[in-house]
């Protein structure tokens, strides 16, 4: 029998667990045990019911586009909770000078397929309009190293594109910003649309007109999540797990890689496993890795996290009348705030609030704001309460009726410019463990998709590394 352990119960972590429980019950000679710090289990992902409200403290839902974790709700059993975004509301609106004013129609991500809705937008001065016109004109451009999102949004738009949609879009997906992100790492598609196209604008039309030809279904909600919350995929699976593997409360301490296997000590006690996958933030998985390998340890360091809050409140249906339609606004950082983006969450999953009450849902925090961390919930809830007035006017002076607030302290990865070659270092450094796995959003995907495959995947690669699985099998 194989002993496989897992540190860290997030969805990566959880993931991993379940692929080697599900290879245990088809008859591979494999166990595991699953070490997780805290005392509960899911990570970042934390569902609270509140007044007949559902609160997401962590995310509220993942791309439909990326199968995996879809596909796994559907493996355990949550193939009928699975639900998808009210998209006939998508709307998004930046602000500026304190207004909401609405994102063009045509917009993907931040390209412009549509003429007359971004030509007509106040959004954009005709400095900005001007530069998108002209960017149907740009030849094909290989750029000879990685650089970052603004870099090549502003060589496209210019710089306005990068303050209204670029940064606000990034830091909503990874707390981080356009100037620090690898556009390698973050925007593959963009990369690879500029090195055969040019133009942004046309390679998206190009591609999207290929998409609906070959479509032949209606199109699917932009975002996927689970009725009763992203606890459930949690719960859901923990019951298929075995539960006596399931160590809570058991921050792994020191891994020491001994004979063919690992000595993994937890609290007071040191046990011998064949394999370790380690499925934490980059930063905890170095700080284990120290004593193994020093340069490991640093390649894993040098990944950085941003942390981030979530406040939550509830309204009552004046305040949800009041609202405009729509999925929620994006906050520039130009517009001198410390929210980055708030969700109108009645709107975007209409079934998580009764329909006389408005959910709002902010985030703030990222890699420009570390010190909101250090703030009271009380600070922080005013300082919310503040800004949500002067941006969506005096029915939100109205007392909240409910309000949550949660903090995620360093649980963002952030793709700096060269990420794609440190996890190429990094890979090579890990091939001097056979039997050691990576799995965690520090290294291919942020969302919790690619946090499921990655758990499957490392999986995968260990039973590959022991001789007792192919990678395809
Ligand atoms: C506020 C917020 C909103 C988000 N919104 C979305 C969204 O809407 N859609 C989306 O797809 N993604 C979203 N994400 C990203 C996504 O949720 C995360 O990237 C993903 O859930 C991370 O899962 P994980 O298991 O890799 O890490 P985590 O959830 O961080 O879990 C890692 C676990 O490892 C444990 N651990 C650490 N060190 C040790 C140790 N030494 N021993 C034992 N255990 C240890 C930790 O306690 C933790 O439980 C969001 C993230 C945040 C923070």
């Amino acid at each position: 029998m194989k002993r496989i352990a897992i540190i860290g119960g997030g969805i990566s972590g959880l993931s991993a667990a379940y692929a080697v429980e599900e290879k245990r019950r088809s008859g591979a000679p494999v166990d595991y045990v699953l070490f997780e710090s805290s005392a509960r289990l899911g990570g970042v992902l934390v569902t609270d019911r509140v007044d007949g409200c559902l609160v997401e403290a962590g995310p509220d839902s993942f791309l439909t586009e990326k199968p995996w974790a879809a596909n796994l709700c559907t493996q355990i059993g949550l193939g009928d909770q699975l639900i998808g975004s009210n998209d006939s509301q998508r709307k998004t609106y930046i602000v500026v000078q304190n207004k909401l004013v609405v994102m063009p129609d045509g917009l993907m991500f931040m390209v412009p397929t549509k003429i007359l809705p971004t030509v007509l937008s106040p959004l954009f001065s005709w400095r900005t309009k001007m530069r998108m016109a002209g960017e149907w004109f740009h030849p094909p451009h290989q750029a000879a190293v990685d650089e970052t999102v603004a870099e090549m949004v502003e060589r496209h738009y210019g710089s306005e594109m990068v303050d209204l949609l670029a940064d606000p879009l990034l830091s909503g997906v990874y707390g981080g910003e356009a100037s620090q992100l690898s556009v390698r790492a973050v925007l593959p598609r963009f990369a690879d649309m500029e090195s055969k196209h040019g133009s942004l604008g046309r390679a998206m039309l190009a591609a999207r007109k290929t998409m609906a030809a070959a479509a032949k279904a209606p199109a699917k909600p932009l975002f996927s999540s689970l009725r009763d919350g992203m606890q459930a995929m949690v719960d859901a699976l923990v019951a298929r797990l075995d539960g006596s593997a399931l160590k809570t409360a058991s921050p792994v301490l020191s891994l020491i890689p001994q004979g063919d296997g690992w000595t993994v000590s937890a609290g007071y006690q040191s046990d011998q496993f064949d394999a370790v996958i380690i499925a934490t933030p980059t930063h905890a998985a170095a700080s284990l890795l120290e004593a193994a390998d020093q340069n490991f340890a640093r390649e894993l360091n040098a990944i950085p996290y941003s942390s981030s809050v979530t406040v939550t409140l509830g309204y009552d249906g004046k305040v949800r009348r009041s609202l405009p339609p729509g999925f929620g606004f994006l906050v520039p950082r130009s517009a001198g705030r410390r929210m980055l983006a708030a969700t109108f969450v009645h709107n975007k999953f209409p079934h998580r609030a009764p329909e006389d009450r408005a959910l709002v849902r902010c985030f703030l925090g990222g890699a420009r704001d570390e010190q909101i961390l250090q703030a009271s919930e009380e600070e922080i809830l005013a300082i919310v309460r503040h800004e949500l007035r002067q941006i969506l006017g005096k029915t939100l002076d109205a007392e909240p009726q409910f309000a949550r607030v949660f903090k995620w302290k360093a649980a963002m990865a952030q793709y700096s410019v060269g990420h794609l070659e440190r996890l190429q270092r990094i890979e090579s450094l890990r091939q001097k463990f056979p039997g050691l796995a990576l799995a965690g959003n520090g290294y291919g995907g942020i969302g919790v998709p690619d946090c499921v495959r990655s758990g499957t995947e490392a999986v995968d690669k260990i039973l590959a590394d022991m001789g007792m699985w192919s990678a395809a099998s």
